[in-house]
């Protein structure tokens, strides 16, 4: 199946000159977002996963079938200030100024082999803070799984050493 079909372009989104990647237009395609869905899994199968963790928001979107479906748990990454017990948090570096991941302190125990998910790669740091978040409860970062690469931003720089897939690439 040729998945970048079901992606739509949008222009000058969310501020003039950003071109946005909308896999709303995925998602909602029952037979393409299963399709995404099984590639991950696939990919996943051999890699004795314990858990899979992704960032808000659409790392839930993509992580939470392929939990179900490798029936693991999955655990989410959140802005700071949305989990309710004790976390642990990173900052990291956007185009302007910085943002602050986090998770619950006990959502990984240390030698579990973590599935890492997020719609798209761009720059790469919203994943390398997740990375980091998850090695710091000592778990092992087994996979990390993308729909989709920007491949001019070279986010890949960041996750040399890393076992990495992207299902499409723009
Ligand atoms: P990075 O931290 O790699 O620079 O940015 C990736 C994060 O920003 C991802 O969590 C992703 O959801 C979001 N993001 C950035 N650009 C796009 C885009 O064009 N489309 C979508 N769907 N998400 C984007």
């Amino acid at each position: 199946m040729d998945l970048k079909q079901y992606v739509t372009i949008v222009q000058d989104w969310p501020k003039p000159g950003v071109i946005f990647k909308d896999i709303t237009t995925l998602m909602d395609n029952g037979a393409a977002y299963k399709y995404a869905t099984d590639q991950i899994v696939e990919y996943a199968r051999d890699k004795q996963i314990d858990l899979v963790v992704g960032p808000e928001a659409r790392g839930f979107i993509i992580g939470c079938p392929v939990a179900y479906s490798l029936e693991v748990g999955f655990a989410p990454v959140r802005k700071e200030g949305k989990l309710p017990r004790e976390t642990i948090k990173v900052e990291y570096g956007l185009e302007y100024g910085t943002d602050v991941l986090t998770i619950h302190k006990d959502a990984i125990k240390p030698g579990q082999r973590v599935l890492i998910t997020d719609d798209l790669l761009a720059t790469g740091g919203t994943i390398e803070a997740t990375i980091k978040l998850v090695e710091e409860l000592g778990g092992i970062v087994a996979g990390i799984a993308f729909l989709i690469e920007l491949t001019d931003l070279d986010g890949k720089d960041k996750l040399d050493g890393y076992d990495v897939l992207t299902l499409m690439s723009f």
